[in-house]
């Protein structure tokens, strides 16, 4: 066969090249938004259809554009951004290649209605229509200051690449996540996202991130947000060419996966694993191994100490000094971390802590209770009867060795039916019920592990699955079996629970359970497979340790809390919870007396 070399025509030049820049409807939304951020726009309007695929439309209250601008916007390399390469050092706005318009217009059918800010109120806009990149009409119109660009039946040029389009859930996520970064770097923008005409997110203009993740985020999750104190920046202000501020979560917050850590350069959305892990490196000790925290970190730099250009989405970012940036982020984190934690204590306390100097105290903070807490077996193994209706794998643990009647712990009681108080050996010690018994049962579960026996279940449980997860549930069926959890697919998405383990006898629920270990499974599959065995029965049994222990609130006997206390003594990493929470807390009589002034 004779091959002849062809050029392609333009417009089939163009529908290739729209593919580097607009994968998804998400795409569209993005380079949208972006145009009308650059036009200093501060009420954006979102209108989304069928998840994008039939209309996207962006309406902004910017700068707009003049009759010429409007007619040369669409052609490639139109931009009013740049005019040269070197431009691209002082670049501070969004766009800079004149792509995406030509880019969106050769993929689908746009409708322009635009009017600058330099026509007199009374002037008439203009309005185009295009499809396949050729202008079809155009008219004056009647319009408002901005822009107005409707994008109808995207890909329907390229069809092949709409059948590669993911699921409606997928592309929506995507979507919603393109608008999330926008609200967070521009909290003073008022944002407004339509899906099929219901509004899906409202964010009138505010001052602050943190109001603004309270917009985005459940109520809950923002209470564990804390301000990153970059004192660094303001000291060595001369000799750092980039500052560092946002949020990030405290150690009593995290997540499977890391969709909740956001990076920012100036202004930017960037995805760089290399900045990612420098903030979990920072973490280290304070969440367990796999569990990612909550960050919105603003990365303010010198254009020219980095290069945007690498990607053609713009995603991601090279840095001229990328080990300075990462050293600072981790140092920071630490920083504001170990800050939190010891604002919390007292000062006698802070002083024991700061000079453990680290961020979670483990060992130094109950240095004096390390030596053998000997309780007397009598006081606990005897009456195990009147409190089996609480929680019954308390009693469930350990036969104790009688041990000699010296050194007891003293139990004094519990406060707010969440702490168990206790002295010994000159020593006050605070337990958190909840963190404490979670660490016991999950060391339980990590020792038996691969040994639960389910038991039947006389109503079995139906769960609805997303089709995105079945998959891996069913792949990795045999690791719910080793934890005694036996299910089988009903029907296209259905589970049908036959088996749990014991502990989920007590209104645990196995729906929360399953669903949370297929996130956990589509989050991590793809790491080598002993790592993930490893990482997926660490986190099933933190999830049975977290769902089977006592709760914060609930009433324990004596007998319960002097169990606690002694199974709590005998686990490994038994400082922190299976979360990273602290277990315990100790105050010498020493502490004590110096703080009331008795010596
Ligand atoms: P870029 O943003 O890289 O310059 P685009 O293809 O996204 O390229 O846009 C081309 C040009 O159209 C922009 O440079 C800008 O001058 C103009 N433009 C696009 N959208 C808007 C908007 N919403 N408001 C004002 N001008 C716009
Ligand atoms: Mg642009």
């Amino acid at each position: 066969m004779i091959r002849k070399i062809r050029i392609l025509p333009p417009h089939e030049a163009l529908k290739i090249a729209a593919g580097e820049v607009i994968e998804r409807p998400a795409h569209v939304v993005k380079e949208l938004v972006e145009n009308a951020l650059d036009a200093h726009a501060t009420t954006i309007d979102i209108f989304i259809e069928q998840v994008g695929k039939q209309r996207i439309q962006v309406i902004d209250n910017g700068h707009g554009m003049t009759k010429e601008d409007a007619l040369l916007c669409f052609l490639p390399h139109a931009t009013s951004k740049i005019t040269n390469i070197d431009d691209l050092e002082h670049i501070h706005s969004f766009g800079f290649r004149g792509e995406a318009l030509a880019s969106i217009a050769a993929i689908s059918k746009v409708t322009l209605i635009t009017k600058s800010h330099f026509a007199a109120v009374d002037d008439l806009g203009i309005k185009l229509i295009y499809t396949q990149n050729a202008l079809q009409d155009e008219a004056v119109i009647a319009c408002s200051t901005g822009t107005n660009i409707q994008v109808d039946d995207l890909f329907y040029t390229t069809p092949v690449r709409k059948k590669f389009l993911k699921q409606d859930e997928t592309e929506w996520n995507a979507i919603t996540q393109a608008i999330q970064v926008f609200c967070l770097s521009y909290p003073q923008v008022h944002f407004r996202l339509l899906h099929n005409n219901k509004i899906q997110l409202n964010t009138p203009p505010v001052d602050t991130i943190k109001q603004r993740v309270t917009q985005l985020w459940d109520y809950q999750s923002t209470q564990h947000l804390m301000p990153l104190a970059d004192e660094d920046a303001i000291q060595q202000k001369s000799s750092r060419s980039f500052s560092i501020s946002g949020y990030i979560s405290n150690h009593q917050f995290w997540r499977y996966n890391r969709q909740h850590i956001y990076f920012f350069i100036n202004k930017r959305w960037v995805k760089n694993t290399e900045l990612t892990k420098s903030l979990i490196k920072g973490y280290l000790d304070v969440l367990p191994a796999q569990r990612y925290p909550a960050a919105t970190i603003f990365i303010d730099i010198d254009a020219h100490s980095i290069d945007i250009n690498i990607h053609p989405k713009k995603e991601e970012v090279k840095f001229a000094n990328p080990g300075a940036i990462q050293t600072a982020i981790t140092h920071l984190v630490r920083k504001t971390l170990e800050k939190n934690v010891s604002s919390k204590l007292s000062p006698i306390a802070h002083a024991q802590y700061t000079e453990v100097n680290n961020t979670i105290p483990k060992q130094p903070i109950i240095a004096h209770t390390t030596e053998p807490l000997i309780i007397k077996a009598s006081s606990f193994l005897s009456t195990n009867n009147n409190s089996t209706q609480l929680n019954p794998h308390i009693q469930n643990s350990i036969q104790l060795p009688l041990q000699q009647d010296q050194n007891l712990p003293k139990l004094i009681g519990s406060i707010f039916n969440t702490y168990i108080l206790f002295e010994i050996d000159n020593e006050l010690v605070i337990i958190d019920q909840h963190a404490a018994h979670e660490r016991i049962l999950y060391e339980k579960y990590q020792k038996q592990f691969n040994a639960q026996q389910g038991i039947t279940v006389l109503f079995p449980e139906i769960i609805t699955i997303d089709q995105q997860f079945l998959e891996g549930l069913l792949n990795y069926k045999h690791f719910f079996t080793q934890q005694g959890i036996d299910f089988d697919l009903l029907g296209a998405k259905d589970l049908i629970i036959r088996t749990l383990p014991p502990q989920f006898k007590n209104g645990i629920s196995i729906k929360e359970f399953i669903i949370d270990a297929a996130h956990f499974i589509h989050e991590h599959h793809h790491i080598d497979a002993a790592l993930f065995k490893k990482n997926f029965n660490e986190h099933l049994h933190a999830q049975m340790a977290c769902k089977g222990a006592v709760k914060a609130g609930d009433i324990l006997t004596k007998e319960q809390m002097n169990q606690i206390i002694i199974d709590l003594k005998k686990v490994d990493n038994r400082f922190i919870c299976a979360h990273g929470r602290p277990t315990l807390w100790s105050f010498s009589k020493y502490e004590l007396e110096r703080h009331f002034k008795r010596c």
